[in-house]
């Protein structure tokens, strides 16, 4: 997916107030809110975090001056290295009102790993890092999709122990100080109040277990350095720059907490005589005169290699041969864009006596006689 202006985005115009910026926001946000969007959730969310991004820049009055005079680029170093995520949204507060109410839009900024509203619980166990790789492709993947296999350096459970860093994973005794749960409650009486407080268990640190003898492989620390081998799939029409989110593949979480995920940035390389535009491609092909002048085939590179065209006589340099199905597809795989390849004649810089003779014969102009410019005096110039 091209990556769309973000004024476009909240379909407002370029001198739009802040107020206006918030109240777009507010409207499209209740509009592709997931807990609305049941039939495609999926998309419902990609759409809503396309808006929150726009949104999160044109709302703060520094990023938007950025945006306004250098584009995307000028803003996505305050992102992460994949683009926008959740965690780069600050202004969940702008939305407490309108969603509050509503847990399963809680749910969805709590999953997203994100906090802000009022009242909302801190979720059990910690999740795992989230880790990003790049992955560089050829061009081509864009067309045919590909399964590169990357190696990801990360944390997981401890082979030996299973996580729980005890030897064998069974070297365990519930901790008798809290009974296993991991808190203790105490109660203080002053006067006539009770206070009761609840802590983590000093004993085992909140586990509810102690460790007898910690395991050998990881010191008791439950997890392990490894590089796991991942294989990814890329899908047809991936744009260069996009994150795909692996849910779950990342590091593991300390037990009990589930393991984080693993974004996975793909990076197209092409040629320096290829440029992509959404759909459609654009590239260069030079022309030998003769062929431009009588028609004849040329050799055009193309998304995933080249192919042969057809040139009609009489071709004008600049002119552009419009090989169509020959871009790039849509996200699903389906329809092609075209590939569009301007012309550039090459004009033979020496020429026989013989040549010359012909084509003064053939086209006209001074004969065989090489042609003598009149001076010009240059503007300003002082002989
Ligand atoms: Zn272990
Ligand atoms: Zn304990």
């Amino acid at each position: 997916m091209a990556k769309r202006d973000y004024y476009e985005v909240l379909g407002v115009p370029r001198t739009a107030s802040l107020d206006e910026i918030k109240s777009a926001y507010r409207r499209l946000a209740r509009q592709y809110h997931p807990d609305l969007n049941a039939a495609n959730p999926k998309a419902a969310e990609e759409k809503f975090k396309e808006l929150s991004e726009a949104y999160e820049v044109l709302a703060d009055p520094e990023k938007r001056r950025r945006y306004d005079v250098g584009g995307f680029s000028s803003v996505e170093t305050d992102f992460g290295p994949g683009g926008f995520t959740w965690s780069n949204f600050t202004h969940v507060g702008d939305l407490e009102d309108l969603f509050a109410s509503n847990p399963i839009f809680q749910q969805f900024f709590g999953s997203m790993g994100i906090g802000g509203f009022a009242g909302r619980a801190a979720a059990g166990p910690r999740k795992g890092s989230d880790l990003e790789v790049t992955v560089r492709l050829p061009v081509s993947a864009a067309v045919t999709g590909a399964s590169p296999t990357i190696e990801v350096p990360l944390v997981e459970a401890c082979s030996a122990c299973g996580g729980n860093g005890a030897k064998d994973g069974t070297s365990l005794q519930t901790c008798a100080t809290c009974g296993g749960s991991g808190q203790l409650r105490r109660s203080q009486s002053r006067g006539f109040t009770q206070m009761i407080t609840i802590g983590v268990c000093p004993q085992c640190d909140g586990a509810g277990q102690r460790i007898l003898e910690r395991c050998p492989k990881c010191r008791g620390s439950g997890t392990q350095r490894v590089v796991r081998k991942i294989q990814v799939r890329v899908p047809p029409g991936i744009e260069d720059g996009a994150v795909l989110r692996l849910s779950g593949q990342g590091s593991a979480g300390p037990p009990g907490g589930r393991p984080g995920d693993l974004y996975v940035q793909v990076r197209l390389t092409s040629s320096d005589r290829l440029r992509r535009d959404g759909k459609d491609a654009y590239t260069e092909v030079t022309v030998p005169l003769a062929t431009a002048l009588l028609g004849g085939e040329v050799t055009v590179p193309t998304v995933t290699g080249t192919a042969i065209v057809k040139v009609p006589a009489g071709t004008q340099p600049g002119q552009t041969l419009k090989l169509r199905g020959e871009g790039f597809p849509e996200l699903d795989g389906s329809r092609r864009g075209d590939l569009y390849a301007v012309v550039r004649v090459e004009i033979p810089t020496e020429l026989s006596s013989r040549q010359r003779e012909l084509i003064a014969e053939a086209l006209g102009g001074d004969k065989a006689k090489p042609r003598t410019s009149r001076r010009v005096p240059l503007f300003g110039h002082r002989p």
